[in-house]
């Protein structure tokens, strides 16, 4: 049982800080950040690198604990649960993209989608992969192995592993960084367009100033904190 009002923010930080290593290399990567993002919204997140962009993500996800301050997604106050019960909300509630794909060399395009839903117990794994898989416009390459694809459509199927257990949540990572300008344009496509039709909450964390833009809302980070940008049209378009 909840009393969070059916509004309340599907993410919610509040005056989180994360160091990470040890003695003289630890270094304070997040010193207070507070965020809040509404179900159904997209967010860019922007920044140097090295300035934490990962690190605030991979919060989200309940990968990365915080040292200080509640990280709340969805139901879950990320910060109070155990690692049987982390790992179980980030079955049933994210999916994750990454720069390099992540995906198993050794398993077909059509298993490694069902992959999520089978860890999940799920008979109808394959039935449901194979839906997915197509989705992205991949059906005719359900039996080919990564190698055996291009960086593009490899994006493809790790979106696709990413989307087949209907999270509310997608995080990614750099999602174009291995990709050529055009092939990445169409992975974005693909993400908002996946996101816009099932009502997900997207957060985007990218080089591009342009592709974080296209976010709902854009923030950046840097030495620790966050800073939020102005929305695209409006006359400061001057970051990077
Ligand atoms: P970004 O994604 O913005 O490039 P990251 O979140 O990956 O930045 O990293 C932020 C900072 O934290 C960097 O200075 C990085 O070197 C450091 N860092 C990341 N992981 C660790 C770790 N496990 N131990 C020590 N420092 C780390
Ligand atoms: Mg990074």
């Amino acid at each position: 049982m909840t009393d969070r009002p059916a509004s309340a923010p599907l993410i919610s930080l509040s005056d989180v800080y994360l160091s990470l290593g040890h003695g003289a290399g630890r270094v304070d990567i997040l010193k207070g950040v507070d965020l809040e993002i509404a179900r159904g919204r997209s967010l860019g997140i922007v920044g140097p690198s090295g300035s934490g962009k990962s690190t605030l993500l991979m919060i989200m996800a309940g990968l990365e604990r915080a040292d200080r301050g509640v990280v709340r997604v969805g139901e879950a106050d990320l910060t109070a649960l155990g690692e049987d019960d982390l790992a179980r909300f980030r079955g049933r509630e994210i999916g994750i993209v990454f720069q390099s794909f992540h995906l198993v060399p050794n398993m077909t395009a059509l298993e490694n989608v069902a992959i999520p839903l089978e860890l999940a117990g799920r008979r109808d794994a394959f039935a449901l992969a194979e839906a997915e898989l197509a989705a992205v416009g991949l059906a005719a390459r359900a039996h080919h192995y990564p190698a055996q694809m291009s960086g593009g459509e490899q994006q493809r199927v790790a979106i696709a592993r990413a989307l087949v257990t209907r999270p509310p949540l997608l995080l990614a990572d750099e999602p174009t960084g291995n990709l050529d300008e055009t092939t990445g344009a169409q992975i974005v496509e693909l993400m908002f367009a996946a996101c816009a039709e099932r009502g997900m909450t997207m957060v985007l964390v990218t080089h591009d100033a342009a592709l974080a833009r296209r976010c709902d809302e854009t923030i950046r980070v840097r030495a620790g904190h966050i800073e939020r940008l102005e929305p695209a049209g409006s006359p400061a378009g001057t970051e990077a």
